[in-house]
């Protein structure tokens, strides 16, 4: 096939590797996997039900039901939010997407941290924006310096993602304010990815956005994690009128809509009660976090999402992750998130049991 040249800005070949050889391996200790563990609440899934049952199964409007759009509205009203436009979108992942396509032109530059959650790179790229990485190692923290050395004049955009994927990272209050200071600064639009929202352990999620004017702050969030609807696709965009009416008018030509039964089944889901759930996270958190200090591995402790990112004690990520495969251990090396290869994620969206086995993996590891 004569491919665009855009297709090559796509490069997926370090998770797949991953994923190809978790295939090969007989019973392994599978920490790599970033969606929760437990399925979808029944209260949800009969919402869904009914809708495909009772004729829900027909396109929506383009930017998602009226009862949907209203309740999304609604809580960002709760949360201080005013004046803000809501789209319906194909998860999360729709609303990066269209997104960035409506506000980046080629050679536009955009800003994230580095680590990053790996659909920001590879977005960006596709549509001919230029990725500006802010280094956040050692201890995955926001710095105004790092801020300054990623930005350029072309930076146009800065997503932040807290709680963060791979690091689990939650911002603190004075992080979040320099952030929207620097974006007011340097004119930038602030993105940012609450995906994680609901996995928040050491006190409430405050969000970035809190901190940035509205009129240069796009929301994107859904139910993937909370709801534990990854496979449904279901996720919205908040922001200023005109960007939700320009992100409408590409997904008329492309997505259409989000689907029919899943938006039905969010007016459910987006009401759950995460108490047990972040209880149950917030448990295995522990156990990961002590587990891997207790051994000796260089870690940051995650206040959210389900990960964890330890430095590799070769200094070596990929090296190690195919050490831990030999040893029936499969985590992710911490390039694919990353512009340098010296870390490795882990998902604690496991039982304590399989956590405490990779645990136990791990120790044996150092001790080699
Ligand atoms: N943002 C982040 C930070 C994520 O980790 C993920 C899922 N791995 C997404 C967005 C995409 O989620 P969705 O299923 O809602 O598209």
């Amino acid at each position: 096939m004569k491919f665009a040249d855009r297709r090559f800005q796509i490069d997926s070949s370090g998770i797949r590797k991953v994923f190809d050889l978790a295939a090969t391996l007989e019973n392994p200790c599978n920490l790599s996997i970033g969606q929760p563990d437990y399925d979808v609440p029944d209260a949800v899934k009969d919402a869904a039900i009914d809708a495909i049952r009772s004729g829900k199964n027909r396109y929506t409007l383009t930017a998602g039901t009226v009862p949907l759009r209203e309740k999304v509205s609604d809580l960002y009203k709760q949360r201080g939010h005013d004046g803000g436009g809501v789209i319906v979108v194909a998860g999360t992942s729709g609303g990066l997407l269209l997104s960035l396509l409506v506000l980046l032109n080629p050679g536009d530059e955009i800003m994230f941290t580095d680590p990053y959650f790996v659909m920001y790179k590879h977005l960006a790229k596709f549509i001919g924006a230029v990725p500006r990485y802010i280094n956040t190692y050692p201890d995955f923290r926001l710095r105004r310096e790092e801020l300054e050395k990623a930005w350029t004049p072309k930076c146009k955009m800065i997503i932040v993602n807290s709680p963060n994927n791979p690091t689990g990272i939650v911002y603190s209050r004075e992080e979040l304010e320099m952030v929207g200071k620097f974006a007011e600064e340097k004119d930038l639009i602030v993105l940012s990815d609450e995906i994680y929202e609901h996995l928040t352990y050491d006190g409430e999620f405050e969000s970035p956005a809190k901190y940035t004017d509205p009129e240069r702050t796009i929301i994107v969030s859904g139910l993937s994690k909370s709801a534990g609807m990854t496979g449904w696709r279901l996720g919205w965009t908040y922001g200023p009128k005109d960007l939700i009416q320009a992100m409408s008018e590409v997904q008329q030509y492309s997505f259409v809509c989000a689907p029919s039964p899943a938006q039905e089944a969010a007016l459910v889901g987006i009401d759950l009660d995460m108490t047990e759930t972040r209880r149950q996270y917030r448990g295995r958190r522990d156990v990961i976090y002590e587990g891997l200090s207790g051994l000796g591995y260089e870690v940051s402790k995650p206040g959210g999402a389900f990960y964890i990112f330890p430095k590799s004690p070769t200094g070596n990520g990929k090296e190690f992750v195919k050490e831990a495969i030999k040893n029936n251990l499969l985590v992710v090396p911490g390039n694919v998130f990353s512009e340098q290869n010296t870390h490795f994620r882990i998902s604690f969206a496991v039982t304590e049991e399989q956590l405490k086995r990779g645990i136990g993996i791990l120790g044996g590891m150092l001790a080699k």
